[in-house]
């Protein structure tokens, strides 16, 4: 017989396993409390069950457990992970030191079909959607990660590699396991799932009223432009994209946030602060003003510090809330996909 992973099993399915056994079905909670509560990855570890039914379990079912591969500290304390898949593919996760807790960005899916220009990830192409227990293990380690250094993880980011909203019924289980009291027992409002902008899923999220923080990578208020730099624009057209976010923020009554890398040349004019200014007015919205890392190799240019203020200052004489994210780990492959595309080549 084929195993299973555990990790995908339903609780009906394992209750039913465990009673065909001979075992009290009880015992499906304590294993699910093992595995979405404490984080365990093996069945050795859980100790309330005896030799006999860790065998019988380790015979039916398997863990696809994530294995630390290249990690990489930058002097802020910036930490990247690259993780390797029971199939040996990479996805990686960065834990980002805050005054006095941590960030962690997790991954959704390797590789990315959406492709956008700036992004590392988007060059290695699609390869799979990670299950709900791989996105859920980058925050068990990250957890673990900060408590070794003395802290904790505050908040989680779904900004790493792939679009989560594309992996939706894997990313939502992860998130129902993190914030689940019978879990991690961590507030939704301390999540944040970042998307290109998939007008039909946000209403989906919308629908299933969703309490975690909603981010759209914007980029780009032109047309244009956005296209130039995501594909996925012209798909979903940045009229569609208000349309799902209209209809998310009047049933969730939660404010998005745009994400906005700020590209010298080539998004950072007055006229596109203008632009983004306008496409605002429709619905509440934060702006997240990113500043571009310097890629070797790449077309994309930080933008300078009096161009990013003069870009900074025209939204805000317009009454929109903006917020800088300054750069982290800026001495390592910080962006999104660098390092797992530098193992997949062998580098
Ligand atoms: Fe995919 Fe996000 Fe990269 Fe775009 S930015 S290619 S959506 S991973």
């Amino acid at each position: 017989m084929e195993k299973k992973n555990i990790r995908n099993t339903p609780p009906e399915e394992l209750t039913e396993f465990l009673c065909s056994h001979g075992e009290k079905a009880f015992r499906a909670k304590q294993i699910y409390q093992w595995i979405w509560q404490k984080g365990v990855h093996s069945f050795d570890e859980m100790s309330n069950l005896s030799k006999g039914v860790r065998e019988q379990l380790a015979a039916a079912f398997y863990f696809d457990n994530l294995r630390a591969g290249r990690i990489q500290t930058a002097t802020d304390g910036t930490t990247k992970t690259a993780w390797e898949l029971h199939d040996g593919q990479f996805v990686e996760s960065v834990l980002i030191p805050g005054k006095d807790k941590y960030t962690v960005c997790v991954s959704s899916q390797v590789g990315c079909q959406l492709g956008c220009r700036f992004c590392a990830t988007g060059t290695l192409g699609f390869k799979r959607n990670l299950s709900a227990g791989e996105i859920f293990d980058q925050v068990v380690f990250a957890q673990k990660a900060a408590e070794e250094r003395g802290s904790t993880l505050s908040n989680i980011v779904f900004m790493g590699m792939g679009e989560p909203l594309l992996n939706y019924t894997n990313v939502l289980t992860a998130i129902k396991h993190i914030t689940d009291e019978n879990g991690l027992a961590m507030s939704p409002y301390r999540i944040t799932v970042s998307t290109a902008g998939i007008p039909e899923k946000i209403r989906q999220l919308a629908d299933d009223e969703v309490r975690f923080n909603l981010a759209v990578s914007l980029h780009a208020a032109k047309p244009d432009t956005r296209s130039r730099l995501m594909p996925v624009n012209q798909a979903y057209p940045l009229d569609q994209l208000a349309e799902s976010l209209k209809y998310f923020v009047e049933k969730t009554g939660t404010r998005p946030t745009f994400e906005y890398l700020l590209l010298n040349g080539i998004n950072d004019s007055t006229e596109d602060a203008r632009t983004l200014a306008t496409y605002c007015k429709q619905f509440p919205v934060k702006i997240n003003i990113i500043e571009y890392n310097n890629v070797e190799g790449s077309a994309f240019k930080h933008t300078p510090d009096k161009q990013r203020d003069a870009f900074i200052h025209f939204l805000e004489s317009r009454n929109m809330i903006v917020n800088v994210r300054r750069s982290k780990g800026k001495d390592i492959d910080a962006a999104c996909g660098q390092l797992a595309n530098k193992l997949k080549k062998g580098e």
